[in-house]
């Protein structure tokens, strides 16, 4: 079993002034003390201290050699599994729309260095299974969207309102009905799936007249490995690599009607993420988690505590229009820090 401090991890990432915000004459709200992961708000004495604390000029290759890459390796090192025969691996980005989850994660896959976290993961993953010669290996990958409760896999060839999927789960194990595991013997050919199913996601999210910032983005790896001629060395490691929906609250967007329901079903998922985290937190193995009050828990529930390790990377957005006022993006950024810290009480 790990302990429990080392479950769960929090890297927060402040994005860079974007063109727009400084032609706008947007100024920067946020400072990060050096060597201390701590991060605190100009002109207040607030401050916040995480796992990690990334300042706006990290690069992408610095940000995932620094929070991620570890992680990434204890999937082959065994680390985990001398007493268990099955460990997971989740990586969820939070934020508000705009703060930066899709870039770190890399979910629109881009090329180069401004690859984000999930193609620098694969193209890790499978460098390690050709190192390991005297081991089998078999990889899947699945891709699914969780928008208003629903859940679409995003690689199926079917269309979008035949592509719903439903979690079944036996009391130990998540499983999807339904939903498409491709099997994948590199990284382009993963990398392929990843930006299919992105395109499908786009393509879902207007052809329903909404936006892909109010889903949940699931990209999912499963890795089954064993020695050659060992089968007794079998493990099962599940790779789940989420960008998750827009954190920013419904009030904001004055929605009403539909956009009012996406709100609310947004903000219980992300709610219900935040709470079984910190219970988790908690460290009391025999306390209640809220697993099942909503699907993305559910579906995260045995790669979120247990034999699981977590890293949330909480994206912010440094950009105010006047450092002494309390402005609606400080109120966001104040908002996802908070989300933050409440996962990093452990
Ligand atoms: P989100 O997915 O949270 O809505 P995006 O990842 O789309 O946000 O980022 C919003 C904008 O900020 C994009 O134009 C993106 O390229 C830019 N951006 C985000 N993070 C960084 C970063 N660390 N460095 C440079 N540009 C960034
Ligand atoms: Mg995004």
């Amino acid at each position: 079993m790990l302990m429990s401090e080392d479950s769960v991890k929090v890297a927060v990432r402040i994005r860079p002034l974007v063109r727009t915000e400084i032609e706008r004459g947007c100024q920067t709200c946020l400072d990060v003390i050096p060597g201390e992961s701590q991060i605190v708000i100009c002109n207040t004495t607030k401050s916040f201290t995480f796992n990690y604390v990334f300042s706006p000029d990290v690069s992408q290759e610095e940000f995932y050699n620094t929070a991620v890459k570890n992680m990434v390796k204890n999937i082959f090192q065994g680390k985990l599994c001398l007493v268990i025969t099955s460990y997971n691996v989740t990586i969820l980005a939070y934020g508000q729309t705009g703060s930066g989850k899709t870039h770190s994660m890399g979910t629109n896959y881009v090329e180069a260095e401004n690859m984000g976290v999930i193609p620098r993961a694969v193209n890790d993953i499978f460098d390690m299974i050709l190192s390991k010669e005297d081991w089998n290996f078999k990889v899947t990958v699945s891709f699914m969207e969780l928008y208003q409760e629903q859940l679409y896999d995003l690689l199926t060839d079917k269309q979008r309102n035949q592509s719903i999927v439903d979690i079944r789960d036996d009391g130990k194990n998540i499983k999807i009905a339904g939903l498409v595991e491709k099997e994948v013997k590199n990284a382009t050919e993963t990398l392929d799936c990843l930006t299919q199913g992105s395109i499908g996601r786009a393509t879902g999210a207007t052809a329903m007249n909404a936006q892909s910032s109010r889903s949940h983005a699931i990209f999912t790896l499963c890795i089954y490995q064993h020695k050659k001629d060992d089968l007794n060395t079998a493990t099962t490691a599940k790779f789940h690599l989420v960008d998750l929906a827009g954190s920013e609250r419904s009030k904001k967007t004055q929605a009403t009607g539909e956009r009012f329901k996406e709100g609310v079903n947004i903000n219980k998922g992300l709610l219900a993420l935040g709470n079984v985290i910190s219970q988790l937190g908690e460290g009391d193995p025999t306390a209640y988690v809220g697993y099942r009050d909503s699907k993305l828990t559910r579906l995260l529930q045995d790669s979120l505590g247990g034999n699981s390790i977590t890293l949330m990377i909480a994206c912010v957005s440094p950009a105010v229009f006047n450092t002494n006022v309390l402005d609606y993006n400080l109120d966001e950024t104040l908002s996802t820090l908070r989300y933050a810290d409440r996962a990093c009480k452990i």
